[in-house]
């Protein structure tokens, strides 16, 4: 069985990963909608890098699975290399049951049949991270012992202090450029032994035993996650707010498995409202809710923003990953017991939403009594547009703080349910406390949906698709809020 880039970080990740990967692929869950852009974010990231290698070529060849292709991308390399080329990109490498791919080779000195060259990864992260390093030591040892002379190793992350102009993106500015060569060689004495190890897993006849944690979401949702989570004890020591993966794998091995095996004394105070809840079996919900709720002033504005945190930054003056937020939802509770009223806005133009987004919204709860947001989104979002000097931001952040309430925040610290799951979505507690919010009704489920929809209505040439997607956008926005209504109104009399 090869043994590939992403396998060998799977395997690093999880060895479980790595075993359903090869033997058990069906019981992964579909490629979601953002697993899918986080794939095409990296990609337009790498073709941006090109811009830094003018004279570069590309290597023939995509991967797939019947192996074809990748045999012509090893053949494309290799007459490349012997036709003398100073730079390639994707260049492929293949040794016994090893392969690689490389984003960017340099040749930095000609010496004959051993030419020095420069490795380069390309990541949209803004810094260098431990699995990078990993990545490249892979790389470094297939390409290695496939013959190439790697004397420097390279990293090129995006450059979270670059400005966009608003025109062509400047690479040399986009881009970071971070030497990794020593660590990269401290770390390649490790990859051959774990090399050994991930051939076992993949040799072996049964799945090895790994239990669940952080890791099944870090650095981004495992495919495999319903599968492995789906006999989850409804009290998994997992569920504990903010406990670290040591943790975990501390009480894993002394043999503690749920909430409620763990002594009181290794609670934290984050923890305690849950852990008392499943231990003691206290009310799910304290008094401080109803004291943060007594507070609760008319009229009372539900609201809740989409915002889009682009690795390519699409407007000028904006950064990689800013949070640029382009929509907006806020049921209104005027008085006691009165029926609702809606407010949105969504931009739907080509130019940068921001202003129009801080004057709509400034319109709207002005005359707020309390705004009631369900994270601390909205807040570092103003506070964002704020300093990014926004006209009417600063007003608009400063009211903001004065009065809002962040009812997530109140139930974290306050409320428990074993219907949560360590989870305090507003999905969930609403589900959990049997309020019927129809997200079924919406064809966008989530924040990350609701991006990637703006993004296709902003290009999309076909009026009728755009149509349908700002449609669907304010459906989605607006059953948050909806939902947000409902929870106040059950949690407070009004
Ligand atoms: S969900 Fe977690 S335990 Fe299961 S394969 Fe993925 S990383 Fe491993």
């Amino acid at each position: 069985m090869r043994i590939s880039k992403s396998s060998y970080m799977d395997g690093l990740r999880c060895s479980k990963l790595l075993y359903l990967s090869k033997h058990h692929p069906e019981l992964a869950s579909p490629e979601s909608a953002s697993s899918r852009k986080r794939f095409e974010d990296g990609h337009r990231v790498g073709i941006e890098a090109h811009a830094l290698f003018p004279d570069s070529i590309s290597v023939f060849g995509e991967w797939t699975a019947d192996g074809k292709a990748l045999t012509n991308a090893l053949k494309d390399t290799g007459n490349r290399l012997t036709a003398g080329a100073g730079c390639l990109l994707e260049a492929s490498f293949a040794v016994d049951d090893l392969y690689a791919r490389c984003d960017v080779i340099d040749r930095i000195s000609e010496r004959g049949e051993r030419d020095a060259w420069h490795l380069i990864e390309v990541k949209s992260s803004t810094k260098v991270k431990p699995e990078h390093i990993d990545d490249l030591a892979f790389q470094q040892v297939v390409a290695s012992n496939a013959g190439l002379a790697v004397e420097k190793t390279s990293l090129f992350h995006l450059n979270n202090e670059y400005v966009h102009s608003g025109g062509k993106y400047d690479a040399a500015s986009l881009f970071t450029q971070q030497e990794v060569t020593q660590d990269v060689n401290e770390s390649i004495p490790s990859v051959l032994p774990r090399l050994k190890a991930q051939r076992g897993v993949m040799a072996a006849t049964e799945c090895p035993e790994v239990a669940t944690g952080s890791h099944c979401n870090d650095p981004y949702p495992c495919p495999f996650y319903a599968h492995c989570h789906r006999e989850q004890h409804r009290h998994d020591i997992n569920f504990l707010p903010s406990i670290s993966r040591k943790k975990v794998a501390e009480l894993q091995a002394r043999g503690i498995r749920t909430i409620g095996e763990v002594p009181e004394g290794e609670i934290t105070a984050g923890q305690w409202r849950t852990w008392a809840t499943v231990r003691r079996q206290v009310p799910p919900l304290d008094g401080n809710v109803w004291d943060a709720l007594k507070g609760l002033a008319y009229p009372i504005h539900c609201l809740d923003f989409e915002a889009m945190l682009e690795a390519l930054p699409l407007y000028a003056g904006t950064r990689p990953y800013q949070k640029v937020p382009f929509q907006w939802s806020c049921h209104i509770i005027a008085q006691p017991g009165a029926d609702p009223g809606h407010r949105d806005f969504l931009h739907t133009g080509a130019s940068d939403p921001r202003a129009d987004f801080v004057k709509e919204l400034w319109d709207c709860v002005k005359d707020a009594g309390t705004i009631v947001v369900y994270s601390g989104f909205e807040s570092q979002a103003l506070a964002d547009l704020a300093r990014n000097g926004i006209d009417g931001a600063d007003e608009l952040y400063s009211h903001f703080q004065s009065h809002s309430l962040d009812l997530y925040r109140v139930l974290k610290a306050n409320c428990y349910h074993s219907g949560f799951r360590g989870s305090w979505s507003l999905k969930t507690v609403v589900d959990t406390f049997g309020l019927k919010v129809n997200y079924e009704d919406s064809a966008i489920k989530d924040g990350e949906a609701a991006i990637i929809a703006y993004l296709r209505m902003l290009e999309s040439e076909d009026q009728l698709e755009r149509s349908n997607l700002e449609q669907s956008l304010r459906t989605y926005c607006g059953i948050d809020t909806a939902t947000m209504m409902a929870l106040v109104r059950l949690l407070a009399d009004v």
